[in-house]
């Protein structure tokens, strides 16, 4: 099922919840809504899925305006981060909701019925817990049912709203390979919503970066790390060296000292700021190079973070290098370094930031 957002902008009172959004998810795709708090993405999920409805403009799946057919005929299966199980139905009844409900029409018998969850029940691999009530059952467990009731109905569209926010990391990490899993052997088309940039890179075909109501960039996990539109989406999807410099030819320099190897993209000359990962700013025995002085160094887990304070300047600065560096034991507090980007992206001072949400005008 393919799924085209058309402009759509929704309103809560004067408050602009999404604003003009256009986005395609294909037949097939798995889709990372990513954004931080308050930036539409539960709004833009909730509007797809039919509970609730845009302003303007139009959603269509597989190009049929979806907008016309009921939420129970759409296909459609969510799972929310809080959305419930049943507490007095027992694994397998919450399951087999979906289909008890059904118009009689379309019921399944109570056989079938009971072979699908069975069945559904093995697929999220908690078969053997189809007798026991929910507050028996794990965070993560509670999850699979969650899923495998959504499952139950057989959509063509999975909706998943920070589907594992509540788990911790092991079991998320566990569940989020699963999902891909289950995903591509099922051949839904699924949307997910979270605020967690490494579950959107690890687990999406293609993740939409919002930000207050907007889409700041759609593309592939790669495109968006690596091509960052916006100073908005490179601070969102990692840490951030943020450096206020000129750039001239190219080239970023700071008082003087071109301090990147590789800058990009091409901008033209002027003020700008550059941003730099912390795993690319690199500690060189040059002194040519940028002079800072370390301020701060944690050497916990596989590489070493070295906070410096850049010499001349307010801005402080972090590296990320491996815990193996032969300059490891040179970099104390108070020690004077030098430092060079490996990679830079600019953005000019003088760009407009993005819009703001907010009231409307
Ligand atoms: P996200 O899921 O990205 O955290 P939401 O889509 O839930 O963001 O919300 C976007 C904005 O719209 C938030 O500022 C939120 O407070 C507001 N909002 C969402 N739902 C309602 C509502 N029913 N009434 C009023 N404001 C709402
Ligand atoms: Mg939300």
């Amino acid at each position: 099922m393919r799924i085209d957002v058309r402009n759509v902008s929704k309103r809560f009172q004067d408050f602009r919840a999404l604003e003009r959004v256009s986005l395609t998810v294909n037949d097939g795709e798995l889709v990372a809504l990513l954004g931080p708090s308050g930036s539409g993405k539960t709004t833009l999920l909730r509007c797809i899925s039919g509970l609730d409805f845009p302003d303007a403009g139009e959603i269509l799946f597989d190009g049929d305006d979806a907008s016309s057919s009921h939420v129970r005929d759409r296909k459609v299966g969510f799972v929310f981060q809080h959305y419930a199980l049943f507490r007095h139905m027992t694994v397998f009844e919450n399951v087999a909701f979906g289909l008890r409900v059904k118009k009689r029409a379309e019921r399944p018998t109570p056989d079938v019925i009971k072979e699908r969850v069975s069945t559904l029940l093995r697929l999220v691999q908690i078969e053997q817990l189809g007798g026991r009530y929910p507050s028996q059952l794990s965070g993560g467990q509670r999850q699979r049912v969650a899923l495998a009731r959504a499952l139950a109905i057989e959509p063509r569209v999975l909706l998943l709203d920070e589907p594992f926010g509540a788990l911790d990391a092991k079991v998320r990490k566990e569940l989020r390979r699963w999902l891909r899993r289950l995903h591509s052997d099922l051949k839904l088309t699924s949307v997910f919503v979270t605020h967690d940039q490494e579950e959107a890179l690890e687990l999406a075909d293609r993740v939409v970066v919002m930000g207050a109501g907007r889409i700041e960039q759609v593309g592939t996990p790669t495109e968006v790390y690596d091509r960052p539109a916006s100073p908005f989406v490179f601070e969102f999807l990692g840490n951030a060296n943020r450096i206020p410099c000129m750039v001239e030819n190219g080239h970023a320099i700071l008082d003087g000292i071109p301090f990147a190897r590789h800058t990009a993209p091409r901008i033209g000359d002027g003020p700008a700021i550059a941003f730099v990962r912390p795993h690319d700013l690199e500690i060189v025995s040059d002194v040519r190079a940028l002079p800072a002085t370390i301020r701060h160094v944690t050497a916990a887990g596989p590489v070493a973070k070295v906070e410096m304070a850049l010499d001349g300047l307010q801005a402080m600065v972090e590296a990320e290098i491996p815990r193996s560096s032969e300059h490891l034991p040179d970099l104390v507090v108070g020690a004077k370094v030098n430092v060079v980007a490996r990679e830079a992206r600019v953005f000019s001072a003088n760009a407009a930031p993005p819009p703001a949400a907010g009231p409307a005008a």
